[in-house]
């Protein structure tokens, strides 16, 4: 493993009585996709704002490397920050946007141009040299604003929500393209999203956010498979939440039945909220089935049929290849491992 690169500990940040970031506890490995995920408003451009420098923080403390930089300027921090609105110098072509912050820092001209045809080279605008920002494309501005905070070879690069702007198609090439990127140079990102597709698709590790608090960090697969509280599996993909109890170890109980499941370390008849996830439940016959139920909604989403079945005291939702009309009788099946089991309430 890595080591530390970023550490935030006990970390606050209030306005005017509005507690935006609520004393977190987080930290952030070398080479490290960390992405912080979570509803507008629960607080990451703050959280990324103070790694940055650009707030300080009401209380607690702030690493880089194992040093506290509460009070280091931006420009000291060896981090920089691609924005949503990529601030390019419009008037200026993409050399020259790309050069700019070499120029300040009085590189020697040919220093600067072995830089930025690497940079050119990982952001794939090779020949866009003396091109004018504003004659590109949206993706091409942002490869530009990407070339320019890595030209000055940052350990760290924050990037807030970096492919907002652009329509769907191409913020899929681009979350590939950014995670080459990050892969091909060995920096560390952490970026910003509210969109849980992309926070699993680009990244290493996901801090899920809610109400300024951290709620989960975990690998994409961890978050996906076991949501700690009701808030990630519910932000996290689609999920049946069913109100259920632990009879012991490995047996749940819920819609009136008893079934195996993988989880256990819960009290004897302790109160749950059990998640399954709708791609997890096929349908069958309804005498083969774990639970009966009637089809209430069938709706096609191209690669998948999804239903509703009300059955077992519950209104499932049911993403599958195979349909059943309206109306139908069904069995629903699922398998123990897909069975997730959360604490009541959390
Ligand atoms: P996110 O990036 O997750 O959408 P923010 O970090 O921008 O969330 O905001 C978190 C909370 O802090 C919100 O309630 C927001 O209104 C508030 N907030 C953020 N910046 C300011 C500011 N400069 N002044 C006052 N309130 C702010
Ligand atoms: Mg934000």
């Amino acid at each position: 493993m890595s080591k530390k690169i970023i550490e935030l500990v006990n970390v606050t940040k209030r306005y005017n009585g509005v507690t935006a970031v609520k004393n977190i506890n987080l930290y952030i490995r070398e080479n490290e996709f960390v992405t912080l995920l979570g509803p507008s408003g629960c607080g990451k451009t703050t959280t990324l704002r103070m790694i940055g420098g650009f707030e300080d923080p009401d209380e607690g403390d702030i690493y880089f490397d194992g040093v506290r930089i509460n009070d280091v300027p931006p420009y000291k921090r060896n981090i920089n920050t691609v924005f949503q609105r990529y601030a390019l110098f419009t008037h200026m072509n993409v050399y020259e946007n790309i050069a700019f912050g070499l120029r300040i820092k009085k590189l020697p001209k040919d220093e600067i141009d072995r830089r930025i045809k690497r940079m050119l080279k990982l952001v794939d605008l090779e020949g866009f040299e003396n091109r004018h920002v504003d004659s590109l494309s949206g993706g091409q501005q942002q490869r530009v604003a990407i070339a320019r905070a890595l030209v000055n070879e940052p350990k760290v690069l924050l990037l807030d929500e970096p492919l907002g702007a652009l329509d769907l198609k191409l913020r899929k090439e681009m979350q590939i393209e950014l995670m080459d990127m990050q892969k091909n140079v060995g920096i560390t990102f952490i970026y910003v999203t509210h969109d849980q597709e992309e926070a699993l698709t680009m990244s290493d590790t996901v801090v899920v956010m809610n109400n300024g608090e951290i709620q989960q960090v975990g690998t994409p697969v961890d978050i996906y498979n076991e949501p700690v509280n009701r808030f990630v599996a519910d932000f996290i993909g689609e999920s049946n939440i069913i109100e259920g109890v632990m009879i012991e170890d490995y047996l749940v109980e819920f819609s009136g039945r008893k079934f195996k499941c993988l989880d256990k370390g819960f009290g004897h008849n302790e109160p749950v909220d059990v998640v399954i996830r709708p791609e997890d439940i096929d349908i069958t016959d309804p005498d083969k089935g774990l639970i009966q139920g009637v089809v209430t909604s069938v709706v096609f989403k191209g690669v998948h049929y999804e239903m509703l079945v009300e059955g077992g005291g519950f209104e499932y939702m049911i993403q599958s290849t195979d349909m059943a009309p309206v109306g139908a009788n069904v069995g629903l099946t699922f398998n123990p491992e897909d069975i997730h089991v959360m604490k009541r309430g959390s």
